[in-house]
């Protein structure tokens, strides 16, 4: 049975998820509910029934929309499509992608005006990679990283472009990329890959994690990419782990011949999880942290959210005080609240 958990640094909340719920949670706090929200906000079934909870409505096609409602655009990045769509029909449109996913629709878009056939490692039928693949979808392939480039023949071979989903895993990016660069020489990608840093750090835990521990516990939801990922990085190297949604995922079985566990989250699992899952284990000389780096990454509020909390913060003041010169407001003190507190505000 084990005898300590090592517990992952970092895990759990990145940047681009604190910026999305925040941004979500500032959403039910200004509107009147039912707000909507284009896909999950973010891939985690406990956060998306806590915004449920309080009058979010989640849908998969704008046009359940009401005309004049106000919706949110999740944080795997929407097509421009959708963007267009979402603008005529709803009130106000708050789009809460990631800055390094809108990153990856950006090289897809210069890639595209540049005449390159475009490889997007990504999977199929996920968030991001049918928003990424929507910004230029005549000129790109989806390429599943278990199938590699069987079947993509490029018009030009000295013009191919590579790109990726932000969450895939690191032996998926490397073995993709290695066979476009034998395959085209010229071949263009981004100089550090679009793998994210959360992707790449949590994925870099789990990794050294596996030499030191018998099992590795992945908190995190089924359609969670980077969760995935991070499971297969574990098998990978030979350790078993498993996907958890919380401590009543756990099997008895599994812990009887674990002397260490080694225990980490997804991008979007919220970190009270985590604890549940210690307490779950109990193990008897209790649990360390296992730190590989430290992360500093912060992303503002959505441009339009900033622009509507201002005009909200001056329309406020202007009626009841006037604003002291130098008085923090509201944007001044986003970075000072976390997603992890932004969801206790809205838990019943
Ligand atoms: S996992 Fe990476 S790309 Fe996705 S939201 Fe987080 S920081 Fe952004």
């Amino acid at each position: 049975m084990p005898e300590k958990v090592l517990l992952a640094e970092p895990r759990g909340f990145c940047a681009g998820v604190e910026m999305a719920i925040k941004a979500l949670t500032w959403m039910v706090r200004i509107f009147e509910p039912p707000v909507y929200c284009y896909h999950q906000i973010v891939h985690n079934q406990w956060v998306v029934k806590a915004f449920e909870q309080v009058g979010v409505i989640f849908v998969d096609d704008i046009d359940q929309v009401p005309e004049g409602a106000p919706v949110m655009l999740s944080a795997h990045g929407s097509s421009p499509e959708i963007v267009l769509g979402a603008a005529r029909r709803a009130g106000v449109v708050i789009d809460a992608v990631c800055p390094l996913v809108t990153k990856v629709h950006h090289e897809v878009k210069r890639m595209a005006d540049q005449g390159f056939d475009i490889i997007y490692v990504g999977h199929d039928g996920h968030d991001e990679a049918i928003g990424t693949v929507a910004v230029a979808p005549e000129v790109i392939a989806l390429v599943q990283p278990e199938t590699g480039l069987a079947g993509f023949n490029p018009s030009d071979s000295s013009k191919v472009a590579l790109l990726a989903q932000t969450t895939l895993g690191i032996h998926e990016w490397q073995s993709v990329l290695n066979d476009a660069s034998q395959r085209y020489p010229d071949l263009w990608t981004a100089r550090k890959s679009d793998l994210c840093y959360a992707t790449t750090n949590r994925q870099e835990a789990v990794q050294q994690l596996s030499d030191r521990t018998d099992l590795i516990l992945v908190v995190g939801s089924e359609n969670s990419s980077n969760t995935q990922a991070l499971v297969r990085v574990a098998e990978e190297a030979g350790t078993a782990a498993h996907r958890i949604d919380n401590a009543a995922s756990i099997q008895d079985e599994w812990l009887i011949s674990a002397r260490v566990v080694g225990l980490t989250a997804g991008a979007s699992a919220p970190d009270h999880l985590v604890q549940e899952v210690i307490d779950r284990i109990n193990p008897s000389d209790g649990f360390e942290l296992f730190s590989v780096t430290d992360e500093e990454e912060y992303f503002p509020l959505p441009r339009q959210l900033r622009g509507f909390l201002s005009a909200l913060q001056a329309a406020v003041e202007g009626g009841f005080t006037a604003r002291a010169p130098g008085r923090s407001g509201l944007l001044e003190n986003d970075r000072d609240w976390t997603a992890t507190e932004a969801l206790q505000l809205i838990r019943p």
